[in-house]
């Protein structure tokens, strides 16, 4: 792959939109591509920065005293104006309650021109006033979880080192990535290691292991600290944050929750 290639793809790599051949032409750039692995580190952070909501900022008690007094004064002006609806939840937050485009009231102009002036209108889009930024980055991992199981099932193979022996399948991702997890085959108790691979997810590259009990497919991601999230779901897959022999990990199947009881409890006692 070519850099000019290689950076028209970062983004789309970083959504998790990229299907596993071109993830991996282009991992294996980045890996050799000092430009793209920089381009990817700054697209990376720009996207944390507008999860995180480092960019939004609250209007100074100044700012918003005047437009409470500017408010006032358009009110007094055109009788019949309804005041603002939607309490502020603290006074330095401006209320801004949509309305139908045809019916704005003036009140409503001014506060709108406060949040365009502080760049903040599209941020605004983002974020409702109480969520947190916590929660955007345990939604994000959440996405990036599912998408990859997903990606992964529909792609010709799941793994990228097909192997049942770990003594393959640690190595293998020893010269890849920081967190060499442990690796361990459940054949005998109906959990075949059927090799690893490592995949994008909450903003980290991270070993999966990947198994096969009957017709299901598990993946289980090893990460570097804990998982944002305990449990979640979605279309009948669901996500469980476990340990593999002491190490955080992220368990994605559809299997019922008894098997996966079972298989959390044999990767918690590796050693
Ligand atoms: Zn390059």
């Amino acid at each position: 792959m070519e850099c000019k290639t290689a950076s028209g793809l970062l983004d789309v790599y970083l959504d998790g939109e990229l299907d596993r051949s071109d993830a991996r032409a282009l991992e294996a750039h980045v890996d050799s591509c000092a430009d793209c692995a920089a381009a990817l580190a700054a697209a990376d952070e720009l996207r944390r920065a507008l999860r995180e909501g480092a960019l939004r900022h609250l209007a100074p008690d100044a700012l918003c005293e005047r437009i409470g007094a500017a408010q006032a004064a358009a009110e007094a002006a055109t009788p019949g104006t309804p005041p603002p609806t939607a309490a502020s939840p603290s006074p330095n937050v401006v209320a801004f309650a949509p309305r139908p485009r045809r019916a704005v009231p003036a009140w409503l102009g001014i506060a709108a021109a406060c949040l365009l002036s502080f760049g903040a209108g599209a941020l605004w889009m983002h974020h409702d006033a109480g969520t947190s930024a916590t929660a955007d980055a345990s939604a994000q991992f959440e996405r990036d979880l599912f998408a990859s199981h997903w990606r992964a099932l529909a792609a010709t193979s799941p793994v990228d080192v097909i192997s049942s022996d770990h003594h393959t399948v640690k190595p293998w991702f020893a010269g890849k990535i920081a967190l060499s997890p442990v690796v361990q085959d459940f054949a005998t108790q109906g959990f075949t290691l059927v090799g690893g691979r490592i995949d994008y997810v909450g903003g980290e590259r991270v070993a999966v292991l990947v198994y096969r009990h009957g017709a299901h497919w598990i993946d289980v991601y090893v990460l570097p600290q804990a998982a944002p999230i305990a449990h979640a779901q979605a279309r009948g897959y669901a996500a469980d944050a476990i340990t593999v022999g002491g190490q955080q990990a992220v368990m994605v199947t559809d299997m019922d929750a008894g098997e996966r009881a079972q298989l959390a409890g044999l990767l918690e006692r590796l050693q």
